[in-house]
């Protein structure tokens, strides 16, 4: 595709966290172009480079930085609209722009257990795109939404997904260690956060990671979603670590599995993004680290431009059947490069407007 012919797209929240990594990850991207830009009534009508202050360690594109911020419920032009919303105003605003006929892929948790929105991560649940017919029956004009999970819950499904799949999984006990980037730039006071943890995290955190992996894990079975039977229990901590989200997780599976057989289930795991070859899949959604005192935050959280979970120390464990530690890179892998990679998945399906 030549830089013309890429497909305009437009970031919703593109002034946050989340919309600073879409327009980062987008900058050379080989089939979409950003061409709309849209953030709340404090940013429209400022330039981007003016509304963002850009925080990220690449430099913003020249042409991303002049173009003029929208306001939210702006007309806009593109046809694919990605969303890092803050969940005060997504859910209505997603909601808007699939009933002027565009597909929302987005990262707020307004629609992410509506009983026909997948929530979608293509390596383990690709066939979940089918309820969009079942969205376009309720939307005007065609249109559609499609979610990524929870940054944490994004690291642990990926994990669990090649497990569900070869042994069944039947219970999980997970404590997450949060990166303060997963609160959004203003989220956490660096009074709060440096030199403590804070064993809490709001909006529903712990909620969300006990019940996503069971819709994603699950089947889209005649017409409607089937969870997976596991059992999740969380408990969530914000850390004073910039991006990263680490988790410990201990797990039993339904059948009998030695341990070898779980680290090759584990590392052998692959997906439709990287049989189609989509462009911003890892090669390996999984990389498993040997050496006892990884995966570490600042470390590991990059491998395959932060598009890969890491895993390590899988061992055995004294009440269930083993443990293990996970690490997901929260604003990539975990949000806009998830999003990204859920509308690749779209567009090489023909589902794009
Ligand atoms: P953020 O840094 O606080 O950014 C929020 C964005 O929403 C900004 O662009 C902001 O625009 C816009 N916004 C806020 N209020 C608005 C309003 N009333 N009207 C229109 N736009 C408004 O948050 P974030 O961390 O990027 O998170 C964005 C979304 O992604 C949230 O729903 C979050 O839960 C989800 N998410 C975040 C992560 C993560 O790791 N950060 C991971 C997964 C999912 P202004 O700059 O103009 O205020």
């Amino acid at each position: 595709m030549t830089a013309s012919e890429r497909i305009p797209v437009a970031i919703l929240g593109a002034t946050g966290s989340v919309g600073q990594r879409f327009i980062q990850l987008l900058a050379d991207h080989p089939w979409f172009r950003v061409a709309e830009v849209v953030a709340s009534d404090r940013s429209a009508g400022k330039t981007y480079g003016e509304a963002a202050g850009w925080r990220l360690e690449t430099l913003l594109p020249d042409d991303i930085a002049a173009m003029t911020v929208k306001n939210l419920g702006a007309d806009l032009t593109s046809r694919l609209v990605f969303s890092g919303l803050d969940s005060s105003v997504a859910g209505d605003a997603e909601d808007d722009y699939a009933n002027r006929g565009c597909a929302v892929i987005s990262n707020a948790r307004n629609h992410r257990m509506d009983a026909d929105v997948p929530l979608l991560i293509p390596e383990v649940n690709a066939s979940h795109v089918d309820a969009i017919a079942t969205q376009q029956q309720r939307f005007r004009n065609h249109g559609y939404i499609v979610t990524n999970p929870n940054c944490s819950v994004m690291g642990l499904a990926i994990a669990l997904a090649p497990l569900e799949k070869e042994f069944g999984v039947e219970a999980v006990h997970t404590t997450t260690m949060q990166a303060i980037s997963g609160a959004g730039y203003a989220g956490v006071a660096s009074y709060a956060i440096l030199d403590n943890v804070i064993p809490y995290i709001g909006g529903g955190e712990e909620d969300k990671i006990e019940a996503e992996p069971r819709k994603i894990l699950g089947s889209w079975t005649n017409g409607r979603f089937e969870d997976a039977p596991l059992k999740i229990s969380a408990q969530v901590n914000r850390v004073p670590v910039i991006d990263g989200h680490l988790m410990t997780a201990s797990v039993k599976l339904r059948g009998r599995a030695p341990l070898d057989d779980v680290r090759r289930c584990l590392e052998s795991f692959t997906g439709e993004p990287q049989r189609l070859g989509l462009p911003s899949a890892p090669r390996h959604p999984i990389h498993y680290i040997d050496a006892q005192d990884r995966p570490q935050p600042r470390l590991d959280r990059d491998r395959e431009g932060g598009m890969a979970v890491s895993v390590g120390r899988l061992r055995a464990c004294p009440l269930l059947d083993f443990r293990m530690v996970v690490l997901v890179h929260n604003t990539i892998r975990g949000a806009a490069g998830a999003a990204i990679l859920n509308a690749e998945l779209l567009h090489s399906r023909g589902l794009l407007p």
